[in-house]
């Protein structure tokens, strides 16, 4: 379906360096780990600033370590971006992120061999972060592009060893006290490639998605106090056990989401309790709630409906139950006309792309608040991310990087 003018990416080279790419944080096991600021990490970006070099781009990391290659446009203007985030969760896979920045190298490096110096600046990014797997805060990289990191953010934020974001920063050479140099105010459209990260392109197709939203996500933590009691001593029904409680809210939950129907989605992550005891009734149980809908008003229902569930329960048993938000972001639509060019890119490619809702966050939601944003989905082998098993087929990786090349050959050189 290739037409005569298109550009011809180098498709072994591509899968070699998505091979190659894999290889800094391979974990014994399977899987990888690269996380923000480790050893592996920075190989990475070594890696990929390689790469851009060797396509004969200006290279520099920016003050919290994106990586970006950069060549100017014969009429100047504000820049056309393409890239995504080289961290991955503990245990992911190979392409989440991966896929995006590998892609944006061999995109813009094509286009630059083959057609010269763009009308328009063109750059491909290494977005440091985005996971949240070693700090508890996500998006950093993007959100340092966009302006949204809070002033007192890399000296609070921590690791699990107690290491602050702003000491990591130093043990990589970067100064905490020149993030702000990283915002940019000159993006005008940022393109996304990423897998799916579910099952729909696989199993009802096509091969190619385009990125109409992107879910809202609510955090919540939920505290439920009861009475800590003896195992032995304490008759069934005695007993305020707030694990129990914690246990019926769960379901209630479920129950909740599921009554809302698609796309809404809720999940109970992480559960703790106290005294943590085998022969004490537990006495306070915490848990955390991931609220998604891509409407903003029933985002907002679903955290009503689950606040009363809760609240419901704990009355049934004399528990005390605090809802507590510890993060609430709107859905965001990305832009229409950058979409629109991502899906004239992915027809010339052959294929008719899918408007989809996603139900995972991106770089690019944060992104669309600095510049028009849009995301190209390839498929995710039997809808599996976050995993070892995350895989995608070859042939949709390259027909996933063509449309990119396509949609930047568009933005920049039309
Ligand atoms: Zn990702």
């Amino acid at each position: 379906m290739r037409t005569a003018e298109s550009v011809a990416i180098d498709e072994r080279r591509l899968l070699r360096r998505l091979d190659e790419l894999a290889q800094r944080g391979a974990l014994p096991g399977g899987g990888l780990y690269r996380a923000l600021y480790t050893p592996s990490h920075v190989a990475a970006t070594e890696l990929v600033s390689d790469w851009l070099k060797e396509g004969g781009l200006l290279v520099r990391r920016d003050a919290v370590g994106n990586i970006w290659g950069r060549i100017e446009g014969s009429r100047g203007g504000r820049a056309i971006v393409t890239g995504s985030h080289i961290d991955t969760v503990r245990g992911g896979g190979a392409l989440d992120g991966a896929l995006g920045v590998v892609a944006a190298v061999e995109a813009v490096t094509s286009l630059v061999s083959q057609l010269g110096r763009p009308n328009r600046i063109l750059e491909a990014v290494a977005i440091c972060e985005e996971e949240g797997s070693r700090f508890a805060t996500n998006f950093w990289g993007a959100r340092a592009i966009a302006d949204r990191i809070e002033p007192d953010e890399a000296s609070r934020v921590r690791d699990a060893d107690g290491i602050t974001l702003a000491d990591a920063m130093r043990g990589v050479g970067l100064d905490p006290s020149t993030i702000a140099q990283a915002v940019r105010r000159d993006i005008d459209t940022f393109v996304e490639l990423h897998i799916e990260q579910g099952p729909i392109l696989e199993e009802d197709g096509p091969r190619l998605g385009v990125v109409r939203t992107i879910v809202g996500t609510a955090h919540l933590e939920v505290v439920v106090r009861g009475q800590p009691d003896h195992a032995g001593a304490t008759a069934m029904d005695r007993r305020r056990d707030a694990l129990l409680g914690a246990a019926a809210m769960t379901l209630a939950i479920a129950e909740a989401a599921r009554e809302m129907g698609p796309p809404a989605v809720a999940t109970v992550g992480t559960i703790s309790v106290e005294p943590a005891q085998l022969n004490v009734v537990p006495g306070v149980a915490r848990f955390t709630v991931d609220a998604r809908h891509s409407d903003n008003a029933r985002r907002v229902e679903l955290i009503a409906e689950i606040t009363k569930v809760c609240k419901v329960a704990g009355r049934e048993r004399e528990l005390g139950v605090e809802v507590r938000t510890l993060r609430d972001r709107p859905s965001v639509q990305l832009n229409e006309r950058a979409t629109d060019v991502a899906r004239r890119a992915c027809v010339a490619c052959g294929v008719e792309p899918r408007e989809m809702t996603s139900g995972a966050g991106h770089d690019a939601q944060v992104l669309s608040a600095a510049a028009h944003v849009a995301m190209i989905f390839v498929p995710s082998i039997g809808g599996r991310s976050h995993c070892p098993e995350e895989a995608t087929a070859a042939e949709d990786v390259i027909l996933g990087t063509r449309a990119l090349t396509a949609a930047l050959r568009e933005l920049a050189y039309s």
